[in-house]
């Protein structure tokens, strides 16, 4: 039987619109499908970090997120060239490691426990909405729904059909994992060193390579594979500088793991894009809505999965009341969104996004990162973080 809520992805932000719809109606639950082209565990190519919000929004649906293999950093360190501002959250981590096979199907694992429908290994190929359902294409079956969620990540085949010539704000990353610890460079001249000493709680971001037009920052965070210490490392770029000389993404990734014992090439770097929110995006057609990074994640530091349950919750707020109207034109769900904590907080995220990298000069960055940790922390905890609560 064909269902009536058509979820596309069973990532953060699809698993998420269900699981807030089985809480809200569990009825109409029942009748959700969500299509999953991967079958889990799947591998996403993700760093794994969870800020406050995600774990507020996971315990209100009453999911301990402690069940899944983690990593706690107690500490982030804002850097520019190796020295900035330490950040702390009040008696709790400040961010929870995961890493994304393992998150994603622990949470599939609590969706099906709760009566909803996962299709693994189908593949979405068209999404056609018209006045009384949506036609989606897949590569086995047609199916028809009254309502679709385009929960298909940063690529995903939902935004393009609904929104084919809309402008696309995305973000280029890289990332590479590696073992907890180096020896340092194998040069008869240099000390031996451990990384790791000192380092194993602490999420570093380095902003070094913004004076050279690549608008982020350099990550290297604690996290675990398979039980084993390992290390996360990447890069960052919003590309909003895109239009100035910029050196290979990999040269700044592979500076700074020198820096500390590392080389990149001893590595699988792997890449993907980040589709990030702007104030203009659409987020709707009638019948159709995204979430997660098809609709836009955060331009600031590339954070999603927060934001991806966020949208979740929203979104599944907006299909319930739509069956209750009988009214699937979503009209109001871009200004739900945007009126929202989290619309507020991916707000401030982007102006912020366009203040502090345009203004790349060495000594902006340096006065930013090392010297105006009052105004951060005050910005961070009071209009970037803590929506969830709040959503
Ligand atoms: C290198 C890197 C590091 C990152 N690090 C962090 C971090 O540390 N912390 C953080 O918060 N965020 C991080 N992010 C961002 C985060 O990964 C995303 O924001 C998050 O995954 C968004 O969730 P989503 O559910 O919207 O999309 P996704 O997680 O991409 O899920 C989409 C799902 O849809 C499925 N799908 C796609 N197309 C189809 C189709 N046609 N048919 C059926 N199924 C389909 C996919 O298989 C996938 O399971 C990082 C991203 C990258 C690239």
């Amino acid at each position: 039987m064909d269902p009536d809520i058509l979820i596309i992805g069973g990532g953060p932000a699809g698993l998420s619109t269900a699981l807030h719809l089985q809480r809200m109606d569990p009825l109409l639950a029942t009748r959700v499908l969500i299509l999953e082209k991967a079958r889990y565990p799947r591998f996403k190519l993700c760093a794994g970090a969870l800020v406050v919000d995600a774990e507020v929004l996971l315990e209100r649906l009453g999911l301990d997120v402690s069940e899944v293999p983690h990593v706690d950093a107690d500490n982030i360190q804002f850097d520019f060239e190796g020295s900035g501002l330490n950040f702390r959250m009040w008696k709790r981590h400040a961010l929870r490691i995961i890493r994304r096979d393992e998150f994603d199907n622990w949470l599939a694992i609590k969706a099906k426990s709760r009566g909803l429908e996962i299709m693994e290994g189908i593949t979405v190929k068209n999404i056609i909405p018209n006045k009384d359902g949506v036609t989606i294409e897949t590569d086995q079956e047609i199916f028809h729904a009254q309502v679709v969620v385009g929960a298909d990540g940063s690529n995903g085949i939902t935004r393009r059909c609904i929104f084919p010539n809309a402008p696309v704000y995305t973000a280029r990353l890289l990332e590479v994992l590696t073992p907890a610890y180096s020896c340092g460079p194998a040069d008869a001249s240099s000390k031996p060193f451990r990384l790791g000493t000192g380092r194993e709680q602490v999420a570093y971001f380095d902003f070094f390579p913004v004076p050279n037009n690549i608008a982020g920052y350099v990550w290297d965070f604690p996290t675990q594979v398979g039980g084993e210490s390992m290390r996360c490392w990447g890069i960052y770029d919003t590309n909003i500088l895109s239009d100035q000389d910029r050196p290979q993404l990999k040269e700044p990734l592979a500076e700074e793991m020198a820096r500390l014992g590392f080389r990149l090439s001893d590595y699988e770097l792997k890449g993907h894009p980040i589709r990030w929110f702007s104030p203009g995006n659409q987020m709707s057609v009638p019948r159709v809505l995204l979430v997660g990074d098809a609709a836009g994640a955060d331009p600031l530091l590339g954070e999603g999965i927060s934001i991806a349950l966020g949208y979740g919750s929203l979104a599944a707020r907006e299909i319930a009341e739509s069956f209750q109207r009988n009214d699937f034109s979503f009209n109001g769900y871009r200004r739900r969104v945007m009126g929202s904590a989290l619309g507020r907080s991916l707000l401030v995220r982007w102006a912020i996004t366009h203040i502090i990298y345009p203004l790349k000069w060495k000594w902006f960055q340096i006065l930013l990162w090392r010297f105006l940790k009052p105004v951060l922390t005050f910005i961070a905890k009071r209009f970037v973080l803590n929506w969830g609560k709040r959503i």
